[in-house]
Formats: C-alpha cells, structure tokens, sequence
C-alpha cells in the first residue's frame, strides 16, 4: 500500500507519524488488507472542544480540549486525559492509536481513545481545575460511557478528576455511573491497586525478561526518567526487587546516587516538596545526561520522543523498558537493535494501568471489591502472558520487540474488523 503520510526533513517526526510508522511496518509484515490497513491509519473520531471557565480571580479562559477515538472493533474505547502545554490533535491522536495496539496486546475488551486539554495545570487552583474538568466532561459527555468510551487519568490529571468526571457525568445522567471513568478513587468504585499498576506492571515485565533473556538479577541498576505516578511507582517496585535505583528525575532535572537511592524516603520527599531535586546525598544531573548513564535498565516514565536518533548511540543501557508512552522514535529504535539494547515496548510495558483499570470496570459492573493481591496476581498472570507472548513471536521471527507486539496487536484488531465488516 502506497504510504501517504508526508515525510517533512526534520530529525523528530510527529507522534502520530510515528504511531503511523509502526502500524506500516506491522502491516507490511502481515501483508495486511488494504481496506482494513487504510482505516487504522485514521482515528474513527477526533473531538475539539472549547472549554470556557471562570478562575477564582475572575478572569476567563476558553482552553482547547480533544479527545481522539482511534478504533472501537473489539470493544468500548478505553484510554486517559492529559492536562498539558504540548497536548494537541497529532499527539491525543497517536496515544489513542497506541491505547487501541495496548488493549489488543493485553486481549482486553477495548478499542483505543485519548483526550487532552493544552494547559499547564501548575498555573491553576484546585477549584480551577476542578471547573475545567467539569467543562470538558459537560462537552464530551454524550461520547463517554461505560459502554462508549471509558476515560482515565494520564500526565497531570489522577483520582480526583476522574471523580469530577464521574460526578458531573452521572448528574446529566440523573444516576451514578461508576463504571464511566477508571483510576477513580476507592471510595467511589476505584479498584485497588490502580495507582501502583502501571508501575508495578512495567516492573514485571522487565522481571519476565530478565528470566526470558536469562540475565542475573544480581546488582541491576536502574535509571528513571520522570517521577511521576509510573516512574515513582516502577523505581518502587524495582527497589522492592534488590534492584539498584542510581538516578531518576522530574521535569526539573534529576539527581544521580552511586550506591542507590533509598526509593520510599524519596517518594516521601517528592510529597513534600513537589520535585526529586534536593533530595540528601545525591549529585544533580540533567535529564539528557540521565538517558545516557551507563546501567542496566533504563526506564523513560515522562514524555515521548526523548529517544531519538541523537541521542540513540549514547544510550549505554542493556535493557529499555517503556513505562511512558512512545519514548524512543521509531529511527531510534533501530539504532539501538543493531547495539543489542533489549527493549520492552510501551504498549507491553505500561500496560498495567489499563490492565487494572479493566479490573476497576468489570468490579463496578458486578458491584464487586477485589482484594490488593487479588489485583496483582491476576496483573502480574496477564503481564507475563502477554509478554510470553510477544517474546515468542519476536524470538521466533527475529523481530524487534515493539514489531512482534504490532504484529500480535494488529492480528487480533484485524481478525474483530474482518468479522465486523465495513458499514455500509
Ligand atoms: P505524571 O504527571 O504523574 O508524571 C509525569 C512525570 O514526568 C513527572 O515527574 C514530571 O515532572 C515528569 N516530566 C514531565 N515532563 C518532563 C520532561 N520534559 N523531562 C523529564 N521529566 C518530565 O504522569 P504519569 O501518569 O506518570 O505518566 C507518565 C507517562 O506514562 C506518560 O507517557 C503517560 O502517557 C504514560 N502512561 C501512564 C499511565 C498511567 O496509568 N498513569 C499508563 C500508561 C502510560
């Protein structure tokens, strides 16, 4: 199929470019219809809205906010809200594309969606934010639902906006809809175990392939981009698992400890005073420097495309596990392949928070409470199932990681809109 997407002369191709390219190298690979080849190229729906508010001093804002819809064949679309400057159409658009491929990998229900609002939440009050969600909730509210579109909390937005959401979405529908949003807190139907998954799953992953690859897991140390919910989550879990955590960073730089850093004291710190900076005994390193230190696992858990063809040869790193979403660009990719870098790809890796909000949806449904471990047992069976099977097929093809999970995602997405048809 001739590929239509223009090809500018810039070295960082655009999110959903790059969502673009992958799809094309599954595609190719698969030797894919091109009728169905030709819709996944396309998001079902995007939505821009304007969302006007009053903030607490009286001035008026009119934000922009979207929420892409990529694909719904195998199910309701499933996917997170971001508050953030860099928030646009290409970029919600790429991460619903990525959402549809990570629920596929995970055999999970659900087709691929994402929203955003372009914001810088730091600038906001409580009370503005909490406006602005219950704006964007009233505009979007006739393409949510639990058997529509299922949001949850993504960059700057966590528990409280999905109460907002569930709350403002459940008074235009005159009863309480649980089962609308996930990552809700657990006193309205939030599962336990949600705010760690994403986290604690890209720790599991990394755990099976260190089995897989039949590395030891004596001494390993670890390198975290970002500190947020994932990176905060995954360093914890790594630290639970003797791993050595070395640096780990914000959007505020990041700082670098030899023998390790102790990583609950640190995420104690962070509560307090918002940022890793400061943080006792450690050296203050630069987020380019802390993508090129040497260790063993390194694992971006802030923004895409901070791995790209520049700084790709520096990476000194053995194994790359993708908590956040798109990290290294697909020219990247290659790069580190032919330097034997292991990579476990974002729609395995960060699959855990999806995986659990599925828990969270299906407990709402049938009214049920699931214990802590119950959630992580049934994460950690689906983790390692997934992953074994990606494993396989990239073992058995000599295939790059993210190729042989496209290729599972895009076999089962494929086989639903085969059986489904085209309308009309
Ligand atoms: P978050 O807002 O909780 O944390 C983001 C972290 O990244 C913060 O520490 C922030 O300071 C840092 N950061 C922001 N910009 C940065 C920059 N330019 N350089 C370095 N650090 C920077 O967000 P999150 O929920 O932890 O999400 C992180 C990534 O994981 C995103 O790519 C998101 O799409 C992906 N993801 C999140 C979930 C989830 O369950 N929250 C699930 C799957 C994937």
């Amino acid at each position: 199929m001739a590929v239509t997407t223009e090809k500018a002369p810039k070295t960082v191709p655009t999110a959903f470019e790059m969502a673009v390219q992958q799809l094309d190298t599954a595609a190719e690979i698969l030797h894919l219809e091109p009728r169905l080849w030709a819709r996944l190229r396309k998001p079902k729906r995007v939505v821009k809205v304007s969302i006007p508010f009053e903030d607490r001093d009286g001035n008026t804002h009119v934000l922009d906010g979207y929420r892409s819809y990529h694909n719904d064949w195998r199910g309701p679309t499933k996917g997170g809200i971001r508050f953030h400057p860099q928030v646009s159409e290409d970029e919600v658009t790429a991460l619903a594309v990525w959402m549809t491929w990570k629920c596929a990998v995970m055999n999970l229900p659900y087709g691929g969606a994402k929203g955003g609002v372009v914001c810088d939440p730091s600038k906001f009050t409580l009370e503005d934010l909490e406006r602005l969600t219950r704006r964007y909730t009233f505009e979007l509210a006739r393409f949510f639902g639990p058997h529509v579109d299922i949001p949850a909390p993504d960059v700057n937005t966590n528990q409280q906006t999905m109460a907002w959401i569930m709350d403002t979405y459940s008074i235009l529908n005159g009863h309480t809809v649980t089962g609308v949003v996930t990552g809700k807190p657990i006193a309205l139907g939030g599962s336990l175990g949600r705010k760690e998954a994403t986290g604690f799953g890209c720790i599991m992953a990394v755990v099976r392939a260190l089995e897989k690859l039949g590395w030891s897991n004596q001494g390993l140390t670890v390198v975290v981009q970002g500190f947020g919910n994932v990176g905060s989550y995954a360093a914890l879990a790594a630290y639970r698992h003797d791993m050595k955590v070395v640096a780990v960073s914000d959007v505020n730089g990041g700082i670098f400890k030899d023998d390790g850093l102790n990583i609950p004291k640190l995420m104690e710190y962070v509560k307090e005073n918002g940022t890793v900076l400061g943080f006792t005994d450690t050296d203050e390193i630069t987020n380019e420097e802390l993508l090129e230190l040497k260790c063993d696992i390194l694992i971006p858990a802030a923004l895409e495309a901070q791995i790209t063809r520049e700084n790709a040869p520096n990476i000194k790193a053995r194994m790359i596990a993708e908590a956040a979403n798109g990290p290294v660009t697909p020219d990247a990719d290659n790069i580190l392949f032919e330097n034997g870098i292991f990579q476990i790809p974002d729609i395995l890796c960060n699959a855990g928070g999806v995986t659990v909000s599925y828990f969270e949806w299906v407990q709402n449904f049938y009214e049920l409470r699931w214990s802590f471990e119950q959630v992580m047992e049934e994460l950690e069976r689906m983790m390692y199932e997934s992953f074994d099977a990606v494993f396989e097929i990239s073992q058995k093809r000599k295939l790059h990681m993210r190729t042989a999970a496209y290729l599972l995602a895009l076999e089962r997405v494929s086989e639903a809109g085969r059986l489904r048809g085209m309308f009309p």
